[in-house]
């Protein structure tokens, strides 16, 4: 690891002025890859005693500290359970305990060869290369790739928070500003450095769910190589909105499939008014990969997500059907 300075801001004030700086929360991804060099940063920020740690269920929404760990976020009763599971099933009970919801949030692809600086890769050198396109790619993505990198977003929580039309509360010496976590994250077209909105220096505050009380019925599905500690192959979060044995209202999103968390309009689109039937699930699905550019190793994928989207629904529907 190279040296750095550490400091501790215990205001978010302190914490933005410098303007500058890597903030280190749980250290659950950061640390990990400042071992391995792939991040070398000069001044390192522990915000750990910034208060941002309360969880606020109020008559707008959900409000989650980004200071808040895991697994109290997942434990908390007035969370929707597709964020619950998709936190439950992301880490270990360890992880769980010391990772924040921002760097969750903030957490880095785990594509290998982004991991390994003796290999070229784009998105940690711009301009090296994209081994991935022609080398181990099974857990790559196949939505929202480009030439320049088809790595997938690793985080299952952002997954649902994109279905649930989260926004996230950003602080800089500027001021403060929101900003929709689907619109956050940046496909990696030419520049797959870039992953993201958030510029430097400035702070991840807050995360804001907006009232959704049919949310309640909502649940995550992952499909993993193993049952614990791996990163989706593929996983949907879906909330259903059903009224007189007909579906009012869906939201729908993908994960392990996309470059960044997937979001799935056109299979929401195709559930509204559709009976509670199998039948309907995957029809609904079918258009769920539509656009997908399979690699070598993961022609899989496509297939995969149509039956993990109705494998979600038919669970969060036993009983109803
Ligand atoms: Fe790097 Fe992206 Fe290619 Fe992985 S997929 S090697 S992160 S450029």
């Amino acid at each position: 690891m190279r040296p750095f300075e550490l400091t501790a801001p215990t205001t978010i004030e302190d914490a933005v002025a410098a303007g500058e700086g890597t903030f280190l929360a749980g250290g659950t991804t950061l640390v990990d890859l400042m071992k391995l060099e792939v991040l070398t940063p000069r001044h390192v920020q522990d915000i750990n005693e910034i208060p941002l740690h309360d969880i606020d269920n109020g008559p707008d929404g959900l409000r989650i500290g980004a200071l808040e760990r895991m697994s109290d976020i997942a434990a908390h009763p007035g969370v929707y359970p597709m964020i619950s599971r998709a936190l439950l099933l992301s880490a270990s009970q360890q992880i769980r305990n010391m990772a924040s919801i921002g760097g969750n949030l903030m957490q880095r692809t785990r594509c290998s060869y982004f991991r390994d600086v003796a290999m070229p890769c784009n998105k940690r050198n711009p301009g090296s290369g994209c081994p991935a396109i022609t080398g181990a790619n099974r857990m790559h993505a196949v939505l929202g790739t480009s030439d320049s990198c088809v790595a997938t977003h690793a985080s299952d929580v952002a997954v649902a928070l994109v279905a649930l039309d989260a926004e996230l509360r950003l602080v800089s010496a500027e001021g403060t500003r929101t900003v929709a976590l689907a619109d956050f994250y940046q496909l990696p077209g030419d520049s797959p450095e870039t992953e993201h909105d958030l510029r430097p220096g400035e702070l991840i505050t807050e995360v804001v769910v907006p009232r959704l009380d049919w949310a309640e019925n909502s649940t995550y599905v992952k499909i993993r190589d193993r049952q614990s500690y791996e990163f989706a192959l593929c996983s949907a979060a879906v909330a259903l909105d059903i009224r007189d044995g007909r579906i009012n209202d869906a939201r729908v999103a993908a994960g392990g499939v996309g470059t960044v968390p997937w979001r799935l309009p056109a299979v929401e689109e195709a559930l509204r008014g559709a009976p509670v039937t199998t039948e309907a699930f995957e029809a609904a699905a079918s258009v769920a990969a539509d656009g997908a550019r399979p690699l070598s190793g993961n022609a899989f994928k496509p297939a995969l997500l149509r039956r993990t989207i109705v494998r979600a629904l038919r669970e969060l529907t036993e009983g109803s059907r």
